[in-house]
């Protein structure tokens, strides 16, 4: 989680708190149907903390409320602005009651700005963090959920019943295939072993140029520790052409 805290988002303190134990479930909500900035329905992470502020000020002076009304803002680059924070009653979610029992988490974009990766990411850490601060249930619902609103906007408003799904970290790393050498245009080819532990099993009468020294397979090396993270494979294709018998025993 991301956090950005009021002092680091320039906030004004507020007027007053009301804190309690909250216990609801949080509640999703949006910036409208379209959040134009500069022109453009995307923006650069350095304008959200001026549209924060901008949100405060018209909370506080035209509207006259004590503070920001949500709890906490998350913006589509994947931060949560802190808000009025945890276990503190907010003036979002329309009814008395829900201002009083579920944190409000506003999404700093809107229904026509992309639902970014990052801003579900956020989101949904966001709520696991409430709920791991507070005594609040865990999961989310929508502003509409409180009172008739087209707030969050259908398309987080689903999300949200949907559990909050976030898509799945890609830090695997996608293994790169051995090339079938039988197929191989060119007698040069590169073969990275896939694990530490893999053995690479060579076929008879290629050189193996990378390591040191040279080895030649021979058909008394049929397999080879891979202790090197690359090696290139030299083929003879003078002796083999491109076409080439696969030496591996059947499994
Ligand atoms: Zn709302
Ligand atoms: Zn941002």
């Amino acid at each position: 989680m991301n956090i950005i805290t009021r002092a680091q988002a320039g906030l004004r303190p507020p007027k007053y708190v009301n804190r309690g134990a909250m216990l609801a479930q949080s509640t999703c909500h949006y910036n409208g149907p379209d959040i134009i900035v500069s022109g453009k329905k995307t923006w650069d992470h350095s304008k959200c903390a001026g549209l924060v502020r901008g949100i405060q000020n018209y909370h506080m002076d035209a509207k006259g409320w004590s503070d920001i009304a949500y709890n906490f803002i998350i913006c589509p680059h994947g931060y949560t602005f802190e808000g009025r924070g945890l276990n503190t009653y907010n003036g979002a979610n329309g009814t008395t009651s829900g201002n009083k029992s579920s944190h409000a988490v506003m999404c700093l974009a809107g229904e026509g700005n992309t639902f970014t990766d990052a801003e579900k990411v956020e989101f949904r850490q966001c709520v696991e963090y409430v709920v791991s601060k507070t005594k609040c249930h865990s999961g989310c619902m929508g502003h509409r959920d409180h009172k008739s609103t087209a707030c969050p906007g259908d398309i987080r408003y689903k999300w949200v019943h949907a559990g909050m799904p976030v898509p799945k970290p890609t830090s695997e790393p996608v293994p790169e295939p051995i090339p079938d050498l039988r197929k191989a245009s060119d007698a040069m080819v590169v073969i990275r072993k896939k694990n530490p532990t893999q053995r690479l099993l060579l076929w008879n009468g290629m050189t193996i140029v990378g390591h040191d020294p040279l080895v030649t397979v021979t058909p008394t090396t049929p397999t080879f520790e891979a202790d090197d993270v690359m090696w290139e494979l030299l083929v003879d294709s003078a002796k083999y052409g491109n076409t080439f018998v696969d030496p591996r025993p059947k499994d």
